[in-house]
């Protein structure tokens, strides 16, 4: 089936009770066993297993080819599960384009839990390839990257990470499964912060692994989800399980105003340049139309100047949204240097569009007005 019928059809079984179409919410914390903890119903405890969040993992796995999914409450509590499954003294690659707080996670956590990484430049496999140790156990892609769109080649990338017995966890966050399909492309791991496009409305969080093969990593990232507790609630999983129906709509459109838009902001007088991977000039456009069926919603301008001129466009903008996140409905621009903090790399002139639903005749305007 086409990823359309499956974001409309994935975990959406009538409820078995009432036939109700829309799936019912199971709020419950607790479910009923026997006297000697016999099981009845299948489930026990919300923090292990829910209904609802069954349902949105079901969904999550058909939609991005993978064995099993598991839904977390924020997409950085699914990242700290999948470092914390391993054991000291392994060694994980990160990307040096990366969303900020897993560079935080890394610098700060990883120490203390007794595992080395290594920050690579992971457009280039041979870099990957030279940083990998006889105790490398991860390599860590997000692709296009978090604030400066940065194309991994996935395919090439597994290659040498499987050569060298390492598993391969992709951040599919801002291509999507519409987009995207790490999978297929060799990966063994998708993660998504839910709280972006899957989600798609601004108002809810979560996050998310799936697994390509239920192996037992599953049963180990099961186990620190349920004891450390970052496990997705039932509120948040039916509001993903929503969200999810119209993934397919919303990402043709998010990315066809965002290519509009980059195309009308590329010649401004006060761009330096625009990053974005449906640019011919952008220098990895090949490998992301090969490995990419559509190009997303989010993109950076590097302003003319510096800081001062970036926050000035920031300031100027009306339709725009000055917001962090993406992935919703609405338009939102965001000076990152100003919002990441003292892990920030972007460079001070960058500024992130998350291009919305909006008409794009609107956005251009009131962009050209910004930068004018
Ligand atoms: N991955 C990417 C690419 C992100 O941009 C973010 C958040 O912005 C995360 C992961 C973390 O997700 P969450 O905010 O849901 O914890």
């Amino acid at each position: 089936m086409k990823i359309e019928t499956l974001a409309v059809h994935a975990g959406a079984e009538p409820d078995p009770v009432t036939g109700a179409v829309a799936p019912p919410i199971h709020l419950s914390t607790t479910f009923e066993h026997g006297p000697a903890n016999e099981d009845l119903h299948g489930f026990v405890y919300v923090r292990d297993e829910n209904p609802t969040q069954d349902r949105l993992e079901d969904a999550l796995s058909l939609l991005e080819g993978g064995d099993a999914a598991l839904v977390f409450s924020s997409g950085m509590g699914a990242s700290a599960a999948l470092l914390q499954v391993l054991e000291p003294n392994s060694h994980v690659i990160f990307p040096e384009d990366v969303y900020v707080h897993v560079r935080v996670m890394h610098q700060q956590y990883l120490p203390k839990w007794g595992i080395q990484a290594s920050v690579v430049d992971t457009q280039s496999p041979q870099a990957v390839k030279r940083a990998i140790r006889p105790n490398t156990k991860l390599v860590w892609l997000e692709t296009p990257s978090n604030p400066r769109l940065h194309i991994t080649d996935i395919a090439a990338v597994s290659q040498v990470a499987h050569a060298a017995g390492a598993l391969v966890v992709v951040d599919n966050t801002f291509a999507t499964a519409v987009f995207q399909r790490p999978l297929e492309l060799g990966a063994d791991v998708v993660l998504h912060s839910m709280t972006k496009y899957y989600g798609g409305h601004s108002d809810v969080q979560g996050g998310c692994l799936i697994l390509k093969k239920r192996t037992p990593l599953y049963d180990r990232l099961f186990h620190i989800r349920m004891t450390l507790g970052a496990v997705c609630s039932p509120f948040n999983a039916w509001l993903v399980l929503r969200g999810l129906r119209t993934l397919p709509c919303r990402m043709a459109r998010h990315a066809a105003n965002a290519q509009a838009v980059a195309n009308a902001v590329v010649n401004s007088h006060a761009v330096e340049q625009v990053l974005y991977p449906g640019l011919a000039s952008h220098p990895a456009h090949a490998i992301a139309k090969r490995q990419m069926a559509g190009f997303g919603g989010v993109l950076s301008l590097l302003v003319k100047g510096g800081w001062d001129e970036a926050v000035a466009v920031a300031s100027k903008v009306k339709l725009f949204r000055n917001a962090t996140s993406f992935g919703g409905c609405e338009s939102l621009i965001e000076h990152r240097a100003s919002a990441e903090g003292p892990a920030s790399q972007s460079p001070r002139n960058l500024l992130r569009l998350s291009i919305g639903l909006e008409h794009p005749d609107d956005l251009i305007e009131d962009l050209l007005q910004a930068l004018a």
